[in-house]
């Protein structure tokens, strides 16, 4: 069940911040995802590629379809046809096979680098010294995957009561997203459903939230 108040109340909240909210409905029913359609939503998130081929194959083809989740190489070419924005590119294998199924789809895929600001071992992303050489490549004139638009960062905070943690982890996401300034970096994908307001405070201007709007999911 979708939360309409809820929706509301952050769509207007964020909107007047400039901030994007990504609807993130991974497990959820088509039928919550057309709820908030029908409310005039269009940016939507997931995590799995065969959930999210199936469902986009069943809505509007004019929603925006995100990938957040961890996107395996053999993956990739599920997902080039249609999606709007892939979050979570950790490594450079993936860099290159985004951009081999660019040129395959003819057109350009837009992207964030996720970076590891979490504690925890078991998120993914690139540290800050891979981050600098993946910047450095962007910025050189061979740049390796001329199809591939490299618009921003993405990052999760670890997952954690202690709310101090978590505002350091944001902020310091969003000094590496301003050191990087010379690559036209324009999104910082940071703030789900129980950290979005740290996030948007730190500088975020997209958050993904999913279990606000849905409910927990099982
Ligand atoms: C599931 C997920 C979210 C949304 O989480 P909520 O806590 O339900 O808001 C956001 N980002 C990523 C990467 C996720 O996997």
């Amino acid at each position: 069940m979708v939360n309409k108040e809820a929706y509301k109340e952050l769509s207007a909240e964020l909107g007047s911040k400039g901030v994007t909210l990504v609807a993130v409905s991974k497990l959820k029913p088509v039928s919550d995802i057309l709820a908030l359609y029908e409310l005039g939503h269009r940016d939507f998130g997931e995590n799995y590629v065969q959930e999210l081929v199936d469902k986009q194959s069943k809505l509007p083809a004019d929603i925006r379809w995100h990938f957040i989740g961890h996107l395996q190489k053999n993956k990739v070419k599920y997902l080039a046809p249609f999606v709007h924005l892939i979050h979570g590119v950790d490594s450079v294998g993936l860099l290159g096979e985004i951009n081999k199924q660019a040129i395959k789809n003819k057109k350009s895929i837009d992207c964030l680098l996720q970076v590891h600001i979490a504690e925890e071992e078991t998120k993914f992303g690139f540290n800050d010294q891979e981050l600098a050489g993946v910047a450095e490549q962007l910025l050189a004139i061979d740049m390796p995957w001329p199809q591939v638009n490299v618009k921003g960062l993405m990052g999760m905070a670890s997952f954690t009561e202690d709310t101090q943690a978590v505002r350091n982890e944001f902020s310091q996401l969003k000094r590496l997203f301003d050191r990087f300034a010379p690559v036209p970096f324009s999104v910082l994908s940071m703030g789900m459903s129980n950290d979005y307001s740290i996030a948007v405070e730190q500088g975020s201007n997209m958050v993904r939230i999913g279990s606000l709007l849905f409910g927990r999911r099982a």
